[in-house]
């Protein structure tokens, strides 16, 4: 039997890079793609060997051709760290509208089933704590957030009206705070923040006072959750994520702990319409999927650890930001 064929879009990020080694684990022909404006190739070198991966270097927000069938299409093409979609707005505006249109006018012509990355911040600053996927959020769209989590609520809009409208098959996973091996250490999200200084020896930055909550998981247990998702028959949004909430101050002692330093937490100004509290209900994935995280922060923080301290000394000690 030929192989499933699936369109990775994001492939040389953090969760993309991870995506194409679990399909390629399941045997599936991955067909990647990333403009590269803040993935790196590193993350997929180890496939380009093989008979069943190849890589287009393309910008997603522009026409999108794939030679070929297509039976999937996962579309995590898109800035995902505060510091990077506030250094470009307006591509993370564009990839986020104009690129899941093209890809959705793909799916359609291939009879492709489309699975977007959504995220946690479509809910905003919410107002409600765990956050179901009934809640509707609370959203400043002219902040300087605004460009993502209003490019993300478009993407869950025209995602349903291709499935309504175009009858598409489509899925929609809303992302909680992942972590874990290939984050970019300099991009600026908490975790690679703190490791980043508790190895260069500099204190750790709370921005704020620290109160402000987050709700961490492990890639590994993320991108189970999607790859059922994908092969379920339920096209409303699912969370994926682990509901273990803790403090952004908590959580910067933990990561003192882990690596030993000698540094200590710094306090910085709190960013505009920092969400306050974010935890993930994952009832629906729970039900649906048969889903829920295994593993526990202290095991995934040591692995995560030790994949950023055996980066080369000079990485470790770049901060281009
Ligand atoms: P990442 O920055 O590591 O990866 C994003 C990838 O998309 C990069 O390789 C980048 O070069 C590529 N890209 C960006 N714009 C593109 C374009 N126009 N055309 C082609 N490629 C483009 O980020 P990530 O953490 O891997 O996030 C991946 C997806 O998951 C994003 O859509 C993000 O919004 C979503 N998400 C992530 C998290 C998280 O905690 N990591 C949480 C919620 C949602
Ligand atoms: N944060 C922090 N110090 C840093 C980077 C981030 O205190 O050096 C805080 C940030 O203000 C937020 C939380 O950590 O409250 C998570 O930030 P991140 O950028 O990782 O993701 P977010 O969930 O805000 O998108």
């Amino acid at each position: 039997m030929s192989r499933k064929r699936v369109l990775i879009t994001g492939a040389a990020g953090f969760l993309g890079s991870h995506l194409c080694d679990r399909f390629i684990k399941e045997d599936y022909h991955v067909i990647a793609m990333d403009n590269l404006i803040t993935g790196d190739l590193r993350n997929i070198e180890h496939l380009f060997k093989l008979e069943n991966f190849e890589f287009y270097n393309h910008d997603v927000s522009k026409f999108v051709h794939v030679p070929g069938e297509l039976d999937y299409i996962l579309h995590f093409a898109s800035p995902a760290s505060p510091i990077d979609y506030l250094k470009i707005p307006i591509q993370t505006l564009k990839v986020g509208s104009l690129g899941t249109h093209n890809l959705l006018g793909l799916a359609k012509a291939k009879g492709a089933r489309m699975l977007i990355a959504s995220t946690s911040e479509v809910y905003g600053d919410p107002n409600i704590n765990p956050q179901p996927e009934e809640y509707w959020g609370n959203v400043n769209p002219v902040g300087p957030r605004g460009v993502y989590d209003e490019a993300k609520r478009f993407q869950e809009a025209i995602t349903m009206a291709y499935h309504t409208f175009h009858g598409v098959e489509t899925r929609i996973v809303r992302i909680f705070n992942t972590y874990g091996p290939r984050m970019r250490l300099n991009d600026g999200r908490v975790l690679p923040a703190f490791i980043g200084q508790a190895l260069r020896g500099e204190p750790l930055t709370v921005f704020g006072d620290g109160s402000q909550t987050r709700s961490f998981c492990y890639v590994d247990d993320l991108i189970e959750g999607i790859y059922r998702l994908l092969h379920s028959d339920y096209a409303s949004p699912v969370n994926i994520g682990n509901p273990d909430e803790i403090t952004i101050r908590q959580f910067g002692e933990e990561i003192i702990k882990l690596t030993g330093t000698d540094q200590e937490l710094i306090s910085l100004p709190l960013p505009t319409d920092d969400p306050k509290q974010r935890r993930p209900d994952i009832t629906k994935a729970k039900a649906l999927l048969g889903w829920e995280p295994k593993v526990g922060r202290a095991e995934g923080l040591k692995i995560t650890y030790e994949y950023f301290k055996s980066l080369p000394e000079h990485e470790i000690k770049h901060k281009d930001f």
